[in-house]
C-alpha cells in the first residue's frame, strides 16, 4: 500500500514537472517551433528576442517541438 502511494506520488511529480520544462521560443511572430536548448540550430536564425518559457505556454501559442531536436 506505501509502495502505491509512493509511486503514485512520484508520478504526480514527473508529470508536473513535464508540464512546466523550460523550452525556449523565438519571440517572432513567424516561428513555430519550441527548442529544448537556446543553442539548437533551429533557433540560431532568430533575429527576435529568445524566450523562456514552458513547453504549456509553447504549445498554446501554437508551436511544436522543433524539428532539430531528439
Ligand atoms: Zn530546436
Amino acid at each position: 500500500m506505501i509502495k502505491l502511494l509512493l509511486s503514485s506520488a512520484l508520478f504526480v511529480v514527473v508529470s508536473a514537472s513535464s508540464n512546466s520544462t523550460k523550452v525556449y521560443i523565438c519571440d517572432s511572430e513567424n516561428s513555430v517551433a519550441y527548442h529544448y536548448t537556446k543553442n539548437c540550430r533551429g533557433i540560431k536564425p532568430c533575429t527576435h528576442d529568445v524566450l523562456e518559457v514552458t513547453v504549456v505556454k509553447a504549445k498554446e501559442k501554437g508551436l511544436r517541438l522543433c524539428g532539430w531536436e531528439d
